[in-house]
């Protein structure tokens, strides 16, 4: 991996740098696994895994990572008491819990797979999809995203507010995500290596997954109900989520108020117009009413347009802050050099 920096920025990413496999052409796949207070889901997991990792080994190694977020049960004496006789176990353990996409970026950057892929503990990411996301792969793409076809598990409520979310962002983000694809993929080395040098600090994996650009095969899977043990997000967790991805990855609701304001400027300065000529015309009904509400219209107005203004400058100062490369290099093919 190279980068081009400029005044200290890195303006420009080149993730193609390294050799692929690096192992000795064995390819390896690191399984990303974030847990929090998991501890009925740890055996069932690894024990399914199990059942499909012969499958699996004919195409790659494939690692465990898991991540600890900062449990409080049993999980973390659970994953070291099978990492024990394992050589294919890693366990990081986060001081406290820090949140799912906290958890899944610290994986990230941990792990060392040519391959990686996020999923869930708790078997609503069916590991039988693996092999296949694998043979992608390795028939060359660089994500290969698992979209769920049914949501079994999810209340009606969830599934729902789910589809909102997707509306909504991909209405309002430069780069849209994918409808009904979670954490749930496999993403290349080139692909991790390019998330993970994108330094801002809120973070929303999925959208960043699809803002790093590189063509996407899709995979579809039916999502199963929850295994075992109870899932942590809360709505007003979900909420919460909701908001940090959207509002880091569009400045639209910022910059959105100087149309708001030109469009209430025009309403206000069109029904003044007819305010003041009623008045001229037919005199005055109520006194101070026309004048008081021109007043609060035309303000009103300015107002919002004015907060327009400083959100263009604070959507402005946001993406410098954020340092984001401008574009990332997917291959680069120099010309070969003439010889004479
Ligand atoms: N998780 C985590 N930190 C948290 C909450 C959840 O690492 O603060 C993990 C959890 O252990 C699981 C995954 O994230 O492996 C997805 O969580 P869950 O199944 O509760 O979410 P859902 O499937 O309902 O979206
Ligand atoms: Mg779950």
């Amino acid at each position: 991996m190279s980068s081009i920096s400029a005044g200290g920025k890195v303006v420009q990413l080149e993730v193609e740098g390294r050799e692929r496999p690096g192992h000795g052409g064995i390819r390896r796949v690191t399984l990303i696994v974030p847990v929090y207070n998991e501890q009925d889901s740890i055996t069932p997991f690894l024990e399914k895994l199990g059942g499909v990792l012969d499958d699996i080994h004919a195409l790659a190694l494939v690692d465990i990572l898991f991540v600890n977020d900062g449990s409080r049960d049993a999980t973390e004496r659970l994953i070291l008491a099978a990492a024990a006789d394992r050589a294919d176990i890693s366990l990081i353990n986060l001081s406290r819990n820090f949140g799912k996409e906290a958890a899944l970026f610290a994986g990230l950057n941990h792990a060392s797979g040519d391959a990686v892929i996020p999923l869930d503990v708790d078997l609503q990411d069916p590991p039988e999809v693996i092999a296949e996301m694998i043979r992608r792969w390795i028939a060359g793409a660089k994500v290969v995203n698992a979209r769920r076809a049914r949501r079994d598990g999810d209340s009606r409520f969830k599934a729902m507010s789910a589809r909102a979310f997707y509306r909504v962002f991909n209405a309002m983000a430069d780069q849209p995500i994918p409808q009904d694809v979670g954490d749930f993929r496999l993403l290349d080395r080139t692909v991790v290596d390019a998330v993970c040098r994108l330094g801002e600090r809120s973070r929303f994996n999925k959208s960043l997954f699809s803002w790093v650009g590189f063509e996407a095969e899709e995979i579809t899977f039916d999502r199963p109900a929850r295994a075992a043990g109870e899932t942590s997000w809360s709505y007003w967790k979900l909420w919460k989520l909701a908001l940090d991805g959207i509002f880091a990855a569009s400045t639209m609701p910022l910059r959105i108020w100087t149309y708001v304001g030109i469009l209430m400027a025009m309403i206000s300065l069109v029904y003044s117009a007819y305010l003041l000529a009623t008045t001229l015309i037919f005199g005055v009904d109520v006194p101070g009413y026309a004048s008081t509400v021109i007043l609060i219209l035309v303000f009103g107005g300015l107002n919002m347009f004015a907060l327009g203004i400083i959100g263009e400058y604070v959507g402005r100062i946001y993406t410098e802050v954020r340092q984001r490369p401008l574009y990332i290099v997917r291959s680069h093919h120099p010309a070969p050099k003439a010889e004479d």
